[in-house]
């Protein structure tokens, strides 16, 4: 008999030694384990279990006994919560704080009720030794908080099993050693646990404590063949719902099926209530933008967002196919990225490639490149295109009188006139220092020759209102048409140029053409 009892103390032993290793362990490798905090106190109330029910086997007197059951349910009452804590985290699931903290309520009483049984015995009705069994043992009436802190217990040694269970298809194959070892450190516990409650374990003893040594000798497998919490497999649920780009998932019918947190952030429009139906029909009101093709498989679209802070962002839409096992489509995939700053930088660096930075119109560059086009296309259609070169007059006079600053001033006002008289279809540009150019499709030298007198007779007629007082200016006039179709821009800007010489030598403020003068 005291060779039994020796291996009984011996085991429980083993088991202390075992999650003591483990505790360690995992201090020692905190800074590599998400989570080492709740796992280390989650072993210690285990280890403090297994020393203290060491303790009461070893014990001779029924108050000994008591003493240290208060210190196992330390243990008794915190390790099945604190391993649905460790269990929650490892699947993911994101639990509030508040519920966290109310599901150690339980717990905290049953150890208030186990300290001060003696009070109300509402814990244990009566705890007495007893008789003729193999090791001390004591035999216990259970009261009402027993029946709450087992059935309580039970439930979250169960729900640990139930959510590690159902991650079973999720988990790729090299996750599963480690998803069975966490499945038995929950139901190893609660059989034998089970056990024990009914009546049916030997000479009336608790068996956790003896399993525990089995439980933590999977723990160590686990760890040393499968690096068991260092590399814990991130739930795909937490990436889907943490990922900086926004996921629209479509049934086949392109309903709508679920979306991340992402989208709520960047479609605020965009909410559960839509969940079911097809999402083509609020996407414009959403987007302002038609809905993507998403049968395409390189579908691309921006859409730009208006947010309510007058900030607006854009989106780059990207859709794939989702297929199932036999390639047959089984949705798709509305993928939202956050391009804003992108844009914007390529609307600057746009800007500064292709216009002005004095006066917002094209510059020289852009003018060039987009009046062959038009040149090339009025070609083949065989229409004309008409060019007006003009220079502001005695502009050296401005800067000389007013300063540069004013001059600038000139400039901008300059253009701002013209605008007002330019239709969309022409372009526009500043083609040098306080000259520019203007390209007229479709327009005779006649009809460039009547719009050049517009705009000089409208500068003439509009003075500059600046700080110094009212400053008045023309401009002279150059204008030459395309008639054969060899006539290039450089020709044509020529003639031009010649034209504009040619009103700057007859007076200034005048518009001249190529061939024949319009006005003097
Ligand atoms: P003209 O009637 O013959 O055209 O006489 P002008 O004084 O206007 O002579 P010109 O066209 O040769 O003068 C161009 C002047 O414009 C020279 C330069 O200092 C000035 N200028 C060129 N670019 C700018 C600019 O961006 N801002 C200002 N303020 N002045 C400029
Ligand atoms: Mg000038
Ligand atoms: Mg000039």
């Amino acid at each position: 008999m005291g060779s039994q009892v020796t291996m009984y103390i011996s085991l429980v032993a083993v088991s202390g030694v075992l999650c003591s290793f483990l505790g360690f362990y995992a201090y020692f490798r905190r800074k590599e384990i998400p989570g080492a905090r709740t796992f280390m106190i989650y072993i210690a109330v285990q280890a403090i279990y297994i020393f203290a029910y060491a303790f009461q086997l070893s014990s001779d007197t029924l108050e000994e006994i008591k003493r240290w059951t208060v210190a196992e349910y330390i243990g008794i009452a915190f390790a099945p919560v604190l391993g649905l804590k460790l269990i929650l985290r490892y699947i993911g699931k994101q639990v509030s704080r508040l519920v966290l903290t109310a599901m150690f309520v339980i717990p905290s009483i049953t150890m208030v009720m186990v300290i001060t049984n003696d009070w109300h015995h509402l814990f244990y009705k009566s705890l007495e030794l007893r008789e003729n069994t193999l090791l001390l043992s004591t035999e216990v009436v259970i009261g009402e908080w027993y029946i709450v802190h087992g059935t309580f217990t039970f439930s979250c040694l169960l729900a640990g099993v139930i959510l590690l269970s159902m991650q079973w298809n999720k988990t790729k194959k090299a996750y599963r050693k480690q998803l069975v070892t966490l499945i038995c450190g929950q139901f190893i516990p609660m059989i034998s646990a089970f056990i024990y409650l009914m009546g049916l374990s030997p000479g009336g003893m608790d068996p956790v404590p003896y399993v525990m040594c089995i439980t933590s000798a999977m723990y160590i497998w686990a760890i040393l063949t499968t690096r068991l919490l260092t590399i814990v497999p991130i739930a795909k649920e937490h990436i889907f719902e943490s990922m900086r780009e926004g996921v629209i998932v479509l049934d086949s019918a392109d309903r709508l099926i679920d979306f991340n947190r992402a989208v709520s952030r960047m479609l605020p429009g965009l909410h559960t209530g839509w969940i079911g139906r097809k999402l083509e029909e609020c996407w414009p009101h959403l987007t302002g933008a038609p809905f993507p093709d998403v049968r395409r498989p390189d579908s691309m679209q921006e859409i730009r967002i208006e947010h309510t802070a007058g900030a607006a962002a854009c989106y780059q839409i990207r859709s794939s196919l989702v297929r199932g096992r036999n390639g047959e489509l089984a949705g798709s995939l509305l993928m939202l990225i956050d391009v804003t700053e992108q844009t914007q930088l390529q609307n600057q660096l746009k800007q500064l490639a292709y216009y002005d930075g004095l006066t917002k119109i094209y510059n020289r560059t852009q003018f060039i490149h987009r009046s062959k086009e038009m040149l090339q296309q009025a070609e083949q259609q065989g229409d004309p295109v008409s060019f007006i070169l003009f220079d502001i007059d005695y502009f050296k006079r401005i800067n000389d009188t007013y300063g540069h600053e004013t001059g600038d001033q000139v400039i901008v006002h300059v253009v701002a006139v013209c605008q007002r008289i330019i239709e969309p279809d022409m372009l526009f540009a500043r083609y040098g220092g306080e000259e520019f150019v203007l390209a007229l499709p479709s327009a005779t030298l006649r009809e460039a020759g009547e719009l050049a007198e517009r705009i000089r007779t409208s500068l003439e007629r509009t003075p500059l209102e600046t700080v110094h007082g009212e400053i008045r200016t023309t401009s002279s006039f150059g204008a030459a048409q395309s008639f054969r179709p060899d006539d290039t821009l450089e020709s044509l800007l020529r003639d031009a140029d010649a034209a504009l010489y040619e009103a700057k030598r007859g007076g200034r403020n005048r518009v001249s053409t190529a061939n024949v003068d319009v006005h003097s």
